[in-house]
């Protein structure tokens, strides 16, 4: 069934690529016809029939060992060679016009895809760093027109897309490794209860994805909610930030813990890795039971990444979603975590390209400890061994990062007040300003210092034991999976 299922989705995904290509081979056919059209328009005007052209033909003819290629190059240049200088210019600037009506056409295209993004702004600049022939925008009536387009689509923009009053109330939502094979994780083995706690499987991704955008749902970065700023008297502090949506949008982060694709996961229908595919963008390896590999969109990455390739309006400026990592055993799929491997520098270096991948696709990355312990319970000592062990081994594959994900959700601290413990003042010094525990509804502090917001999961335990909780944001009976055992703890 998955198997039939991928099938359609690489076909159908094939289909809509031949058809843009088919689209795009289509408008050069029509452009060259045209161009062609004005050339012979233009000799038919400026020739008498059975002139010098027809001589060079047969001459071109009776050369038996050339082959039609060059014919028709010898021919075309004869012809030229018979136009004079002024007839030769007026072609060169026909061909040249039609290629800067396609190059605007195409740079049309880049702007409305920010646009479509919410990046208007973004839109209206590139429109605007035309130079053209005539050396500015603004003499081509298609760049005006396009301009005001991005204009009044940015004046009807609301604050949060009028639904919400305050960054405090977006949603965050979480999810773990997708179960991309519901035959191998609901198999009746030991560990299958655990997966249905915890895990979602494809085809409920999918359909909650669908189901968010078409209420308006878009997807941001935790860094649009909050940022450091700046004060008069030169202190910084974490302030809201406003994200200006159309009317009816609903801004919402979202994270996927646990991407490091651990060994207990094998064989029971997950992804294996995250490689970088022909097209240069991440995408999933899994082994199937043979032994042998396979690639294709069996976990949140490439099935988001194509999901908003579909509706680029369901992302906010190019935002995507936040990986957290442990480092026990490596990250993403790749055993980082053992120095004494002989693929251990092979491993890095090839992490560090997929991360690269990653981070130029839109994703984003947050430590999730290194041993995922519950960090309100280990002592602090403990809990600085981990961090600063996270810092040595994962942070240098992934960059610096501000974000901290709690292990199994649980926060450092129960204060409902401001952070002072000695776990908090650890995560600081290490660079951590943005802490997300779990709740079941959204819930934020920002203080001077830091941020920190809940999240909710969307797992097999919330559809099953509180389906309740998730009614906000759909009926679970919409987006269950026909082969989820029912709850089985
Ligand atoms: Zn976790």
């Amino acid at each position: 069934m998955a198997e039939n299922k991928k099938n359609m989705n690489k076909l159908k995904k094939r289909k809509n690529h031949s058809r843009k290509l088919k689209g795009i081979l289509l408008v050069e056919l029509i452009l060259l016809l045209c161009a062609g059209g004005l050339y012979f328009l233009f000799l038919g005007t400026q020739k008498a029939p059975g002139g010098q052209d027809d001589t060079d033909y047969t001459e071109d003819s009776d050369d038996k060992d050339s082959k039609d290629g060059e014919d028709q190059k010898d021919k075309d240049n004869s012809k030229n060679n018979n136009l004079s200088e002024e007839e030769l210019e007026i072609i060169k600037e026909q061909e040249r016009l039609q290629q800067e009506i396609q190059e605007r056409k195409d740079l049309i295209a880049k702007a409305d895809r920010l646009a479509l993004g919410y990046d208007y702004d973004g839109a209206i600049e590139l429109i605007k760093s035309y130079q053209g022939a005539e050396g500015s925008f603004s003499v081509y009536t298609e760049l005006n027109q396009a301009i005001e387009k991005y204009e009044n689509q940015k004046s009807s923009l609301v604050l949060y897309g009028g639904s919400y009053t305050s960054v405090t109330q977006f949603n965050h939502i979480f999810f773990h490794s997708l179960i991309a094979d519901n035959s191998k994780a609901f198999d009746g083995e030991y560990d299958q209860t655990g997966y249905n706690m915890y895990m979602t499987t494809v085809y409920e991704f999918k359909k909650m994805m669908e189901k968010m955008y078409e209420d308006g749902y878009v997807l941001v970065s935790i860094h649009d909610i909050a940022k450091k700023e700046k004060q008069e008297d030169g202190s910084t502090k974490f302030v809201a930030q406003e994200i200006y949506l159309p009317k009816g949008k609903k801004p919402f982060v979202l994270s996927q813990d646990d991407v490091n694709y651990y060994d207990y996961m094998e064989g029971d229908g997950f992804a294996s890795r995250i490689v970088i595919g022909e097209d240069g963008k991440p995408t999933c390896e899994m082994i199937l039971d043979d032994g042998s590999v396979v690639t294709g969109p069996f976990d949140i990455v490439p099935i988001l990444d194509e999901f908003i390739e579909e509706h680029p309006d369901f992302s906010y400026r190019g935002a995507k979603g936040i990986l957290a990592l442990t480092g026990y055993e490596g990250v993403l799929g790749y055993r980082t975590n053992d120095p004494t491997s002989p693929t251990y520098q092979q491993d890095v270096e090839t992490a560090k390209k997929v991360v690269e991948a990653l981070k130029e696709d839109g994703w984003e990355f947050a430590s999730h400890s290194w041993g995922h312990k519950n960090s309100y319970e280990i002592t602090v000592d403990h809990f600085r061994r981990d961090t600063e062990r996270w810092m040595k081994e994962v942070a240098p594959i992934i960059g610096p990062t501000d974000v901290y994900i709690f292990p199994y959700g649980v926060d450092i601290e129960t204060t409902m007040g401001t952070y002072s413990s000695e776990k908090y003042m650890i995560l600081k010094e290490n660079g951590f300003d943005f802490f997300c525990g779990v709740y079941k509804e959204p819930w934020m502090h920002i203080k001077n210092d830091y941020v920190r917001m809940t999240r909710r999961p969307l797992d097999g335990q919330a559809m099953l034991q509180f389906p309740e909780r998730l009614a906000d944001l759909f009926a679970v009976e919409d987006v269950i999976d026909p082969e989820r055992p029912p709850r089985d703890w």
